[in-house]
């Protein structure tokens, strides 16, 4: 059955509002335009459909750790590595790609933090968008989407849900809590904690917990993003020529790093024809 249409709300819509702590020189508005409003012109569809280089390495590393608990004994043979690199295709890929991935294979062969836990979910992270969890706030109903990539179950029973990061990119610990509001309906009455691993440097954040108090705050900063969204989805569809005063651009230094600023007539980056 389809699901209904109802304003949405994501982590990654969230990011798209507010930057997190630290990125705030690099933001652009513009970027969420782009991405919310615009994705489905010809010209932005294809760039949203390319694989960025860290896009490539964070689905591989996710789908090789994924391959090693698929057959554990792979995590026990000397060639362990070489046979995941071989059903992950990684001949196939860019140098760049190559190298970090199996950085991030032997890091995780030597230190396979999930053997022996009780794994309930472990996503390879190819699987698409997630199913909507429904959320109703008052009156409004909004979809939030989160894609988790593993939950396992403590010794205590608490569900740690995990998530995969690769690169130098810090936690954001709003992710978390939009994690633990997923879990809240995903599995209700169940205590939960969510956590980061970065796959390349081995370092484990803290694990993040949240009372019901603060899921509630979570949950009205979630709806009031949704709704503000629409309104600026509204309001371009009714005036395009506008989208650069409902999507403003800052645009500088980051634009070097947009996935944009090819089309974007505000960038400060010169891009080669
Ligand atoms: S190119 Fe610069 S100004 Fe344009 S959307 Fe990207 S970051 Fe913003």
């Amino acid at each position: 059955m389809r699901t209904p249409w109802r304003p949405f709300a994501s982590y990654n819509l969230w990011l798209l509002f507010a930057p997190a702590v630290g990125q705030e020189r690099w933001h652009c508005d513009m970027k969420r335009g782009f991405q919310k409003a615009r994705q489905k012109e010809p010209s932005v569809k294809a760039l949203l459909e390319q694989d960025t280089t860290w896009q490539r390495i964070g689905h591989l590393a996710q789908r090789g750790v994924c391959e090693f608990h698929k057959d554990t004994q792979l995590l026990h043979r000397l060639d362990g590595v070489e046979r995941v690199a071989e059903i992950l295709k990684l001949g196939q890929e860019s140098a760049e790609v190559q190298e970090r991935v199996i950085k991030i294979l032997k890091n995780y062969h030597e230190r396979p933090i999930l053997l022996g836990k009780n794994i309930i979910l472990l996503s390879r992270g190819d699987e698409g968008f997630p199913e909507p969890i429904l959320i109703r706030y008052g009156n409004y109903l909004l979809n939030l989407y989160a894609a988790i990539d593993c939950i396992f179950r403590e010794p205590d029973g608490t569900l740690h849900i995990l998530d995969f990061k690769t690169g130098k990119t810090d936690f954001d610990r709003r992710q978390g809590f939009v994690y633990l509001l997923a879990a809240k309906y995903l599995y209700p009455q169940q205590p939960a904690v969510a956590s980061f691993y970065n796959l390349e440097s081995g370092k484990w954040s803290e694990p993040i917990s949240a009372t019901a108090a603060q899921l509630n705050a979570i949950q009205i900063e979630l709806a009031i993003i949704a709704q503000q969204h629409q309104k600026d989805l509204r309001r371009y569809r009714q005036n395009p020529t506008e989208f650069s005063q409902i999507f403003p651009p800052n645009p500088g230094f980051n634009c070097q790093y947009c996935l944009f600023n090819s089309l974007c007539e505000f960038s400060v980056f010169p891009v080669t024809a």
